[in-house]
């Protein structure tokens, strides 16, 4: 069958967001859809959109302007705006930005054929219905990014939490979790493809439940078991349902990787309530001692919010202090940015000044910096095994790959290919990098 048209897609955001666009992918090449890199060469331009802040969407207004350019030189190019932005605007977005086509939410990209022939007859098309029970399970993604080695398989959608700051609950929709036979079937394909690393992806993967009612450490195990060979990884978990048989589902298949992204927040009991965060402090220590006796080599990542409402300079400090106590391995750092029709919006004013938050997130990503070197450099003398994954960024002489702690290792090339494992020692680290010497192939 004749091609339709080239398409162009564009990602911004999480993970979801990218596992998301080969969904989209798929549906499109099933529908003779053919996706081109080149935006010139496009008939048809998606923007897959992030809501989580202000800048997030201000840059995606900034690129749909650029479109217009496009539209000039091919004025029968559609462009249709996908994602938590289309999602969260609706309407409005058709309004704002004159030059977008088709409006689509996450759960509607099934629509997507029948939205691009509305769009054909010149009309407006827009679908930003939320499903209760689509999960895109049947679908195969169609993974035309990524390095052939490690892929990511999101096995749940939608978020319940409800954390005050948040748009996800409003753009994602409520929590559903795929059927785990699916999730299995697709890690063993992606495995006998040659990949050697699954993610499985979810807004908080430790509240997966399927039909039965089996939960995520069950499901964990499942795709462990499909070969020691497969490195497994799962983000993102809540520390509220992060469960001690969880980590002892860990700690019995050792390619289930040994790093845990625990994303924190605050270290204040007080801005913890405000976010709707649904533990405590010592709940969240208690989390950390867990893994530290279940997993004592697992590395440990989290994300934090500086300056959220009425955050004091003593709020602060406990944030600082929480971190030192964890000595985690990385963080995603942010200032807060109210974002509209959340709890937080319609309760808390964003009363700390801009200032103020660029100071203490200065703070926090400092105090990271230190604490991220300060792990690394503990590893210096050991041997660790890396799953290769791309020749370096920086030198076509030097490999790189990860370790199980989730830490980028570069090391001088041999005659080793990306997907194998090798022995690495490590003789050096920056903050972001450990550099070694292969010592067994
Ligand atoms: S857990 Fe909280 S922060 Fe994470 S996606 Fe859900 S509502 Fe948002």
């Amino acid at each position: 069958m004749e091609t339709k048209g080239k398409l162009y897609i564009e990602t911004y955001g999480c993970q979801m967001n990218f596992s998301d666009t080969q969904i989209v992918n798929s549906i499109m090449t099933d529908h003779h859809f053919e996706t081109t890199p080149h935006i010139e060469d496009a008939d048809l331009i998606f923007i897959n959109t992030c809501s989580i802040r202000d800048n997030a969407e201000k840059r995606v207004r900034a690129r749909l302007q650029e479109f217009k350019r496009y539209k000039k030189q091919k004025p029968g190019l559609v462009i249709g705006v996908l994602g938590c932005m289309a999602e969260r605007l609706k309407e409005q977005l058709i309004e704002q930005e004159k030059m977008v086509d088709v409006i689509v939410g996450p759960d509607a990209y099934r629509d997507l054929p029948r939205l691009l022939d509305v769009a054909e007859t010149g009309q407006k098309a827009i679908n930003v219905m939320l499903s209760a029970d689509e999960t895109y399970a049947d679908i195969s993604p169609v993974r035309l990014d990524g390095n052939g080695v490690a892929a990511f398989i999101s096995i749940m959608r939608g978020c319940e939490n409800f954390c005050s700051y948040c748009v996800v609950p409003f753009t994602r929709g409520r929590e559903r979790s795929r059927d785990p036979k699916t999730i299995v079937d697709e890690a063993a394909g992606l495995f006998n493809e040659g990949f050697r690393e699954i993610t499985l992806l979810g807004q908080n993967v430790n509240s997966y439940k399927d039909d039965n009612g089996n939960g995520f450490p069950g499901l964990l195990a499942q795709v462990a078991a499909i070969s020691p060979e497969l490195r497994v990884r799962f983000a993102t978990s809540h520390p509220k349902d992060l469960s001690d048989e969880l980590l002892q589902t860990m700690a019995a298949w050792p390619n289930i990787c040994r790093s845990i992204h625990l994303p924190v927040q605050s270290g204040s009991d007080r801005i913890l309530k405000l976010m709707n965060r649904k533990y405590t402090r010592e709940w969240y220590i208690n989390r950390i001692q867990a893994i530290k006796k279940y997993l004592p080599e697992c590395a440990l990542s989290t994300d934090i919010i500086s300056g959220f409402s009425s955050e004091t300079e003593e709020d602060h400090q406990q944030t600082l202090e929480l971190m030192r106590y964890v000595g985690y391995d990385y963080a995603y750092m942010f200032k807060y940015s109210e974002r509209p029709n959340t709890l937080a919006a319609k309760k808390h004013k964003d009363d700390v000044a801009e200032e103020v938050k660029s100071r203490r997130l200065k703070e926090i990503i400092d105090l990271q910096q230190k604490l991220s070197l300060k792990s690394n450099k503990q590893d210096i003398g050991k041997t660790c095994e890396v799953l290769i994954e791309n020749e370096s960024k920086k030198s076509k002489n030097e490999l790189s790959g990860r370790n199980s702690q989730n830490k980028v290792v570069v090391f001088p090339k041999g005659n080793q290919q990306p997907g194998e494992y090798v022995q690495v020692k490590i003789t050096a680290c920056t903050p972001a990098t450990l550099r070694g010497i292969i010592v067994e192939a």
